[in-house]
C-alpha cells in the first residue's frame, strides 16, 4: 500500500473530516446512537465543526462518535495520517516511531498505536489451522519484566534469575503454518495455560506442533520451528503486515 503524503487529507482538518465521513458514511450520514437518517449538519461559529444533530433522539454526533477517535482531541489530519502509516509500514509502527513522524507528544501517540491496533484486530477470529494443516506452538521472550519479583531473602531487592530468558517477558505464538499466526502474552507458560490458548484459538482438526521446549507433551521437531525460534520478531511483523495490508484494502 502506497501512502501519498502530500495529499491534504494529512495536513487539512477539513479535509480530513471530509474523508473520514465519506468513508464512514458513504450513503450520507447515520445517527450511531438510534441509526436514524434523520439527521441536520449543526454549521455555524455556535458549533464545532463536523458537529451533526439527530431529529428523531436529538442527540449529538460528530465522525469521532463511537469510533476509535471517540473523546481525543488529536487532530482528525493526524489520525488519518495515523490510520495510513500504521496500515502501509511493512514492519509494523511503534508508538516511539508515531510519536516523531507525526509531531504529536508520546503520550497521544501511544494512545493511538493501540486504538489502531484495536481497530485492526479480528472481532470474531475464526479458529486457525483446520484438516490437514498444521499449527505449530512455540514461545519466545521479549522485552524486560516490569515488576521483578522481591525475595525476602534479599531485604526486599529482587531475586534476578541467571537465566537472562526468565528476566523478560514470555510470548507463545500459534503459527497456521503457510497462514495466521497469533501471539499472546502469557504470564506463565505451562502446558496447561497453552493447550487453552490452543483449544480457545485453533481448529480441533489440525495437526499440532511444539518445538523442543515440549509445551504439550509433545516432541515432535520441525524445521520451520527452527526458523521460527531464530527469528521470531520476523515472523510476528510479517503476520502484524498482512493484517494491516488487509485491513487497510477492506
Ligand atoms: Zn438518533
Amino acid at each position: 500500500m502506497n501512502v501519498d503524503l502530500t495529499k491534504p487529507i494529512f495536513n487539512d482538518e477539513d479535509k480530513a473530516r471530509e474523508w473520514l465521513e465519506a468513508s464512514r458514511w458513504p450513503n450520507g450520514p447515520a445517527c450511531p446512537h438510534c441509526g436514524s437518517v434523520g439527521v441536520l449538519r449543526l454549521g455555524g461559529k455556535a458549533h464545532r465543526p463536523g458537529l451533526f444533530q439527530c431529529r428523531d433522539c436529538r442527540g449529538q454526533f460528530t465522525v469521532r462518535t463511537g469510533q476509535v477517535m471517540e473523546r481525543s482531541h488529536i487532530p482528525l489530519a493526524k489520525w488519518v495520517l495515523g490510520f495510513h502509516l500504521m496500515a502501509a509500514s511493512k514492519k509494523g509502527m511503534s508508538a516511539h516511531q508515531l510519536h516523531r513522524m507525526l509531531n504529536v507528544t508520546y503520550k497521544n501517540a501511544w494512545f493511538m498505536a493501540h486504538r489502531i491496533r484495536e481497530a485492526m484486530a479480528d472481532s470474531n477470529p475464526a479458529p486457525i489451522g483446520g484438516e490437514g494443516k498444521v499449527v505449530e506452538a512455540d514461545e519466545a521472550h521479549h522485552g524486560r519484566i516490569e515488576t521483578p519479583i522481591p525475595s525476602a531473602q534479599r531485604k526486599g531487592r529482587p531475586y534476578l534469575k541467571r537465566d537472562l530468558s526468565k528476566q523478560k517477558r514470555p510470548v507463545v505464538a500459534l503459527v497456521e503454518r503457510g497462514g495466521e499466526v497469533r501471539a499472546f502474552h502469557m504470564p506463565h507458560v505451562t502446558a496447561e495455560n497453552v493447550r487453552e490458548a490452543l483449544v480457545k484459538h485453533a481448529d480441533r482438526k489440525s495437526r499440532r506442533h511444539t518445538d523442543e521446549s515440549n509445551l504439550l507433551g509433545f516432541n515432535w521437531s520441525s524445521q520451520h520451528l527452527s526458523a521460527l525460534i531464530a527469528a521470531p520478531h520476523q515472523e510476528l511483523r510479517r503476520a502484524f503486515s498482512n493484517r494491516a495490508s488487509c485491513a487497510a484494502s477492506r
